[in-house]
């Protein structure tokens, strides 16, 4: 693999350089340098780390010449809930006939705070719901003629491949799903990690487990009313869960793993489920800039530039490294942000729209800050045209490729792509839809209002040599410590995707037509007439 300052001897990304004219790759990784170095104590919301992070960005964005576009000067301060599970308080078993084993927060199964809002001593059936979905657009009803009133489910995590991927990650998100299982008389809810598209392997999801999480201050912004617990288990240790019922979690793992429909039936074991939570209150605040468009009739209306610049913050040591230093996510698009806005204070275009640079907070917490952005904009949401979102978008091979996420949906991702290829850069859609990227970044904070957007990565096709080391990266790197700046990364790469953007946002910009749903979209649904 690359290393830091390697690119020079890259032929392929050489042969791409003649279309660079603004970025080389050093200021972007000087910003990163300063967002992912260990004194900033991996940006976790709401901490010193993380307002030191944002204090840097804002003096980024005043020598970019931006406005302060925030509610106090260039931050937008956000109110959060945390929750955080006592585990000495706290307990999980499974119940049948009579008897109780008990389970293992660290290899077994363990309470999910971000659904487990508050204390909880409940015992309670369990149904398997199969992906637990149900999606009218689709004639997909997985609850359809289950007895699960007042019942806990336990559902696979994915979806069935005839689901059209925006559609399929959209009701995968946590307020969807809970709509119809709310609306069936559910209470709590198990989710078991799908093998086939786990990310980051137990042992590090698991050790990671007790980290406080947060929710934005005001109840308008809890997704799952009602919902007592949420439990996430190890598909290692899932078998158990079966005993009993006449399936195997080996059955259930190998449908799961090719997207096949699964089968819905009682399970033959209880949950009995004791939680003790502690809340307490946290202040972060989005960072947000802005730069005046010319065109008058124009200039009222923005294109959104974003991305977050929180991380995970301290977690629990892996070799030795506590500190969760968030490089890639979103150290890079962090610092992609202040680099481009950098840019075109240095080499200055006609901008007939207005921009605004947004680092928004707390996206690990669940896109929380965008979601306070998108319902509490600086300028007013009819006036945004589009979000351009960057959230780790790995410059860690020679950009041949870009995944456009969205790419299908609006004008937008037409553009992307257009823009792209006109580079000698081919466009993708996701080649991995079980992973759910969609809705994994703050783009769908935005879409959720209506609003057009893309995340664009650098991207890989299928069975190629670069797709083991994007899988290798996420295996051993995503949401652990050494995403840092020891690792390998390909200036080239973060260079060109840095003029991809740039291009893409004037297009956008200076488009006389904003963008649209396309007529088959599904999102359209989220734009105003
Ligand atoms: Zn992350």
């Amino acid at each position: 693999m690359l290393t830091v300052g390697s690119f020079a001897v890259l032929g392929v990304a050489a042969a791409q350089q003649s279309a660079v004219t603004h970025f080389d790759g050093n200021s972007w990784w000087s910003h990163v340098k300063f967002l992912a170095d260990d004194l900033l104590e991996g940006r976790d919301t709401g901490s010193e780390g993380l307002r030191k992070a944002q204090a840097y960005a804002v003096e980024q964005f005043k020598k970019a010449g931006l406005e302060p576009a925030g509610s106090d000067g260039f931050y937008q301060p956000v109110s959060f809930m945390q929750y955080e599970l006592d585990e000495s308080k706290s307990s999980l078993a499974l119940v049948s006939n009579g008897e109780t084993k008990t389970l293992s927060f660290a290899d077994d199964a363990f309470f999910s705070t971000r659904a487990t809002h508050e204390s909880v001593k409940v015992t309670a059936p369990l149904v398997f719901v199969g992906y637990g979905l149900k999606i009218p657009e689709n004639n997909l009803d997985e609850l359809a003629g289950q007895d699960i009133k007042g019942k806990i489910v336990v559902y696979l995590a994915g979806s069935p491949s005839d689901i059209p991927t925006a559609l399929a990650s959209h009701y995968q998100t946590a307020g969807e799903r809970w709509k119809s299982l709310k609306a069936a008389g559910v209470i709590g809810v198990v989710a078991i990690m799908n093998p086939a598209s786990m990310d980051i392997p137990w042992a590090r999801i698991s050790a990671n487990r007790n980290h406080p999480s947060m929710d934005l201050a005001g109840a308008e912004f809890n997704e799952t009313p009602g919902q007592q617990l949420g439990v996430t288990f190890n598909p290692a240790a899932a078998e158990s869960l079966f005993a009993g019922s006449g399936h195997t979690f080996v059955e259930i793992a190998a449908l799961g793993k090719d997207r096949k429909p699964l089968p819905h039936f009682a399970l033959a074991v209880s949950l009995k489920a004791e939680a003790r939570v502690i809340t307490s209150k946290v202040q972060s605040a989005n960072v947000v800039g802005k730069l005046r468009g010319s065109m008058p009739g124009l200039q009222g209306e923005y294109v959104v530039l974003s991305a977050h610049i929180d991380h995970v913050g301290i977690g629990a040591p892996i070799n030795g490294d506590k500190i969760y230093n968030g490089a890639m996510d979103d150290g890079s698009g962090s610092a992609a942000v202040m680099d481009i806005a950098a840019s075109l204070k240095a080499h200055p275009e006609t901008l007939q729209r207005s921009v605004i640079f947004l680092l928004v907070t707390a996206e690990e917490k669940g896109l929380l800050g965008s979601k306070y952005f998108a319902e509490h904009p600086t300028v007013p949401v009819q006036t945004i045209v589009a979000d351009i979102n960057m959230d780790m978008f790995l410059p860690i091979v020679p950009l041949k490729i870009l995944r456009i996420q969205g790419i299908q949906e609006s004008d937008l991702g037409s553009s992307a792509a257009k823009i792209a290829e006109s580079m000698g850069i081919k466009p993708i859609a996701d080649p991995e839809p079980l992973r759910n990227a969609f809705i994994r970044s703050d783009q769908y904070s935005f879409i959720k209002k209506g609003i057009p957007a893309v995340k664009v990565d650098v991207g890989f096709e299928l069975g190629t040599p670069e797709q083991q080391i994007f899988k290798d990266w996420l295996t051993n790197r995503y949401h652990a410590p050494s995403d840092d700046v020891n690792q390998p990364v390909d200036l080239q790469a973060a260079a060109t995707y840095e003029e991809f953007t740039r291009r893409l946002l004037i297009s956008t910009v200076n488009d006389a037509a904003k963008p649209q749903w396309k007529s088959d979209s599904f999102f359209r649904r989220y734009a105003a007439d």
